[in-house]
């Protein structure tokens, strides 16, 4: 039923009003939920189940029609633990250089609090699929980072950490906190190898870490976090790819993936990337972890009232602001400013994982988290000025903070809509698998909510 009522909205996507398309995923949402109710026999899960795909529904009708100012609420979210690192790799913003040279980059140190993160989850997680714990810090600098997981877990978020394990972190809390994937940062077997690119890093406390947490997965008995070992490929380090496929698989890693890096040679001339090598060897194959799932379904407990209420808004009365449909165009698109949210540790919003530059021309923080702030972040007039500009539509031109513009006024990064069929598919058929009953969403209705090319 959810499916056919997603094939069928689908040709509104072209001929419908806002107001109209609007009217047609509320029914829809009405008449899916005591038919998901049947099947998951827990209301408050069918109705945030609901709240994201309706979400993607509204969010996919507003990029399609290049609205500059969305009812809908991203899919992805961003969030930077802790702004700070302990390593100085060459192509990042914590390296040696823009470390002595603070008025480049706009960047400083701090952990994200617990009160910042709530506001941030209560008014973004309910419509979201996933929560990404990294951008450009090292996230387990952070003692709260359990507690954020756990507490995303409770709005049934997909969880991302991705770390360089230099830290010293309690990996039973890590794993007890529910946390899905955990990227591993280690692009080396041996410590002269590893640390030509992880400046300042320690491997035998990177290998003593990965010990840990195996050894904690197992105490619990948890398939998840599912442990990636990435490991980038330099010219420098590609002779250890068979030892470190080696250890990865004796310490109990699930995947090993060798990847190209970016560019890295302005930090670093001697550090050449190399393409020859990339490749990905899987120890043990994915299947969604029933029992981190079944704990998730049932810590939504804590966010029921909340759930309800967001469930219950229209989607008609979410905003006076007139929408009216754009005619829809090839032109010009940055999926960056409709499908994701980034903030970092200091409750600052970014359009996307762009390093904010230290300029008296351009603005890169397009709003704050703060208990005082009670606007929409998504909906800032940066955000509305900087949709303006990708579209082709007049923009005021004016400058905002400080009398500066958004930084999206002169990005030439507008690629083609590339949104995540995959994460999509894994997200839905996850929470299928732990109630086995029949698919949520099938294939058709997966690659519709996904598809937004026009
Ligand atoms: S580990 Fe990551 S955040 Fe830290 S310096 Fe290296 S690239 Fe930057
Ligand atoms: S236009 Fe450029 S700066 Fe703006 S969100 Fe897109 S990629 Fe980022």
């Amino acid at each position: 039923m959810l499916n056919a009522s997603i094939e069928n909205i689908q040709p509104l996507y072209k001929s419908a009003t806002l107001p109209f398309f609007l009217s047609a995923v509320e029914k829809f949402s009405t008449e899916s939920l005591p038919l998901l109710l049947q099947e998951t026999n827990n209301l408050h899960y069918s109705q945030l189940l609901l709240l994201k795909i309706t979400n993607l529904l509204v969010l996919k009708y507003q990029f399609l029609h290049r609205h500059e100012h969305l009812l809908a609420r991203p899919f992805g979210l961003l969030v930077d633990p802790s702004n700070s690192c302990p390593l100085r790799c060459p192509g990042c913003l914590h390296n040696t250089y823009f470390r002595q040279h603070k008025n480049i980059i706009d960047w400083p140190d701090g952990l994200l609090s617990l009160d910042t993160f709530k506001l941030f989850l209560k008014q973004y997680a309910p419509y979201a699929l996933y929560m990404h714990f990294f951008n450009w810090g090292e996230p387990l600098l952070n003692k709260n980072t359990p507690q954020f997981i756990k507490m995303a877990k409770g709005f049934c978020l997909d969880t991302v950490l991705s770390s360089n394990l230099n830290v010293k972190f309690n990996a039973d809390d890590l794993v007890h906190s529910g946390l899905d994937f955990l990227i591993m940062s280690v692009d080396g077997a041996t410590q002269e190898t590893y640390q030509r690119y992880r400046q300042g890093g320690d491997l035998e406390l990177v290998i003593s870490n990965i010990k840990k947490l195996v050894a904690a997965k197992k105490k619990y008995n948890m398939q998840s976090p599912r442990l990636l070992w990435q490991f980038l490929t330099f010219e420098h380090n590609v002779s250890e790819i068979p030892l470190a496929k080696e250890m990865a698989q004796n310490l109990g890693v699930d995947v090993i993936t060798f990847n190209e890096p970016y560019d890295v040679s302005w930090g670093d001339p001697s550090l050449a990337a190399d393409n020859k090598h990339l490749e990905k060897t899987i120890f043990s194959e994915y299947t969604p972890d029933t029992q981190n799932v079944a704990r998730t379904i049932e810590s939504i407990e804590s966010n029921s009232s909340h759930i309800e209420k967001c469930y219950n808004q229209n989607w008609h009365t979410a905003d006076g602001k007139d929408n009216s449909p754009l005619t829809v165009t090839h032109g010009n698109r940055c999926p960056w400013l409709y499908k994701n949210l980034v903030m970092d540790a200091l409750g600052r919003i970014l359009p996307c994982c762009y390093v904010p530059e230290k300029s008296d021309k351009y603005d890169y923080i397009f709003s704050t988290v703060t208990p005082t702030n009670h606007q929409d972040h998504f909906n800032t007039d940066c955000f509305i000025e900087a949709r303006k500009k990708i579209i082709g539509s007049q923009t005021t031109g004016a400058p905002y903070h400080d009398e500066k513009i958004p930084y999206c006024m002169d990005c030439n990064n507008r690629k083609v809509a590339n949104i995540d069929t995959d994460n999509f598919s894994k997200y839905f058929n996850k929470y299928n698998s732990a109630h086995s009953f029949k698919p949520l969403l099938s294939e058709t209705s997966i690659n519709l909510l996904a598809n937004w090319s026009n």
